[in-house]
Order: structure tokens, then sequence, then C-alpha cells
């Protein structure tokens, strides 16, 4: 194919209707420059991965709404199929709780159109870690008019009571941040997180982390031949901005990331009312938090991965005629 056609077509496959359209930048205070957690010298692939995005989200709205029948047979069967697979919805589940389940991610889809109803900050977003300088523990703070120790203090003290956990300065917040401790990675620890988001602080942040533009184990962009592939290894890069939108926009404590793999997700949706034992899970860590004890449905709906995988399976099956099931590779729609 030309170049010219190659565009053309690309522009076909990601078109985003006026409605739902908004730059990475009028939605984010993204850093400038390219230190200190600046983006300058990504720009170009953020925009890419905001408008891949867009993509994804609107291919998951369509899901819930060609499920309802309005369009041809095949769609509506697919569409249904989607949402049975990832989200354990079917013809048996209530309206109003398909109505509550889209929400989540109608909410990502407002966001990124500048249209939140409630949001009150422009979210922050740095391209690395640096934006965060560690300090001591012992740091002297003010605190109603006395200097505290920032450990002793009534705003951070509980939060660095817990293991491992450090304070951090932000000079573009103006605000100290509790992250894991010091050392190679700062924020985005060493073992090579793809992103971090976070909402303690008056304008919430996502932090995309350096594994993020550097993995190799997805491609560059979305909507490549996936004939015979794997959905993990047809994602793009834009996964992790998607992925960390949904902890943004729903919120950390209502987005646990109970796993990263499809076969799991698939796994337990079958199960759906079963409260999962830890080995169902990837982490141990995540497991844990599971102190509320939701089933696997109500996992499964949160983990943003899910998401992810969901809404990219959907476009798939829009724009070409793909799916995924349990054997783990894509058949024909
Ligand atoms: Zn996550």
């Amino acid at each position: 194919m030309s170049s010219i056609t190659v565009k053309i077509l690309a522009f076909w496959l990601f078109y985003i209707p006026f409605a739902f359209s908004a730059e990475i930048g009028d939605v984010f205070n993204v850093k400038q420059g390219s230190e200190n957690g600046g983006c300058d010298s990504h720009l170009s692939v953020l925009t890419q991965w905001w408008t891949e995005s867009q993509a994804m989200a609107s291919a998951g709205i369509s899901a819930f709404d060609d499920a309802k029948g309005n369009a041809d047979e095949t769609k509506t069967k697919n569409a249904k199929h989607a949402l049975e697979k990832y989200l354990g919805i079917n013809d048996d589940t209530d309206d109003a709780d398909v109505d509550d389940i889209k929400l989540l991610l109608e909410e990502v889809q407002w966001f990124m159109a500048k249209k939140s109803p409630d949001s009150k900050d422009t979210p922050w977003l740095f391209c690395d870690s640096s934006w965060l300088e560690p300090k001591p523990r012992t740091l002297r703070i003010e605190e109603c008019g006395e200097e505290v120790e920032i450990q002793d203090s009534q705003q951070y003290g509980s939060q660095l009571q817990e293991a491992g956990s450090v304070p951090y300065w932000s000079s573009d917040l103006k605000e100290y941040i509790i992250g894991h401790a010091y050392g190679e990675g700062g924020l985005c620890g060493a073992s090579g997180e793809l992103g971090v988001t976070q909402g303690t602080t008056a304008s919430r942040t996502v932090t995309l982390c350096p594994r993020a533009f550097t993995r190799t184990d997805v491609q560059t962009d979305f909507g490549v031949d996936a004939q015979g592939k794997k959905l993990s290894d047809v994602l793009s890069k834009s996964a992790t901005l998607f992925h960390e939108l949904f902890h943004l926009v729903i919120g950390n404590d209502d987005t646990i990331d109970a796993t990263y793999k499809l076969g799991t997700i698939f796994k337990s949706v079958a199960k759906g009312y079963a409260v999962p034992a830890k080995s169902e899970w990837d982490g141990q860590a995540n497991a844990l938090k599971n102190s509320d004890r939701k089933t696997n449905a109500q996992l499964v709906r949160t983990n943003p991965e899910t998401w992810v995988f969901f809404c990219a399976d959907y476009w798939y099956t829009l724009h070409k005629n793909l799916y995924w099931d349990t054997t783990g590779v894509s058949k024909t729609a």
C-alpha cells in the first residue's frame, strides 16, 4: 500500500466522532520540557496513544450499543459474546446493572472528551518519575504553625507508617507525595512498572514510566494484522495510558489490578459469583487487598486490564472481523 493509502486507512480506522474528541493537552497538564518528568520528547507518541485510547473506548461503548440488538444479527451476536466473556453480562443481567458497568467506560470516555461532569482538577501527566524529589523521613515541615518531622505529621504520618514508604516533594504540585522506597526508578520502582496513577494530591497525577515507552512485548501501533495471534501481543504501547485512565477516572480504590492475564479474566468470569482464592490471581499483594471480598465478576469489571482487552478485542471485531476466546489466538468473527 502507498503511504497515502496507509494514512487514509489509519484515519478511517481511528476516526473519532467530533463529540468525543479532545486533545491530550486539553485534558491533562502535560509536563513540559525534557527533564523532571517532562514529556517533550514523547509528544507525538502521546498524541498517537491518545487517539488509540479514544478508538478503543469508542469500540467498547459500541459493544454495549450493538448488543441491544439495533445492529445486524452478526454484530449483535459478536457484541453479546464480548460482553459475556469479559464482563460476565448475559441476557439474565438486569438492564440497570448493565448500565452501571457501562458507566465505568463512559466515564473514561467523557474524561477523554473533557466532559467529565464533576472533575475538580486538571490532572498532571509526567513521562517518568523524576518529577518527584526524594526527601528524608525526618524532614521538618510546618503543620498548624509548628515544625514537625514529616513522619510525625498529621497529614503524612499514617501513610509513612506503611512499610517501605517514603516522602517525595513535587515542585510542580508544591505538595509531598508518599511513595515506594527510594532507589532506582523512583515512584516507577526498580521492577519496571509501566505507569503509576495517584489521587492523593489536589491535582491527580499519571506517571508513564520509562518501560512504557521502551517495551518490545507489544506493538508500536494499534491495529496491526492480528490473524492467528494472541490479543496481548497485538495491543500497542498505548495500552498503558488507556489502563491508567481507568485508575485515574474511577479511582485507585475501586480499580484493583486483579490480573493482567487474559486467560485469568476468562476463567474468573466463568466463576463469576465465587470470591477468588488467592491462587486465582497473579499478584498476591493484590489478592490480599480484596478485603471486602469482591466476587470474581466484580473484580474483573473493575480490573483496568479487563477493559483494555475488552475494548481492543471488540475494536478488532468491528474493524478486522476477529475476536478472541479461551484458545488464546484470534478467530474470524
Ligand atoms: Zn493498574
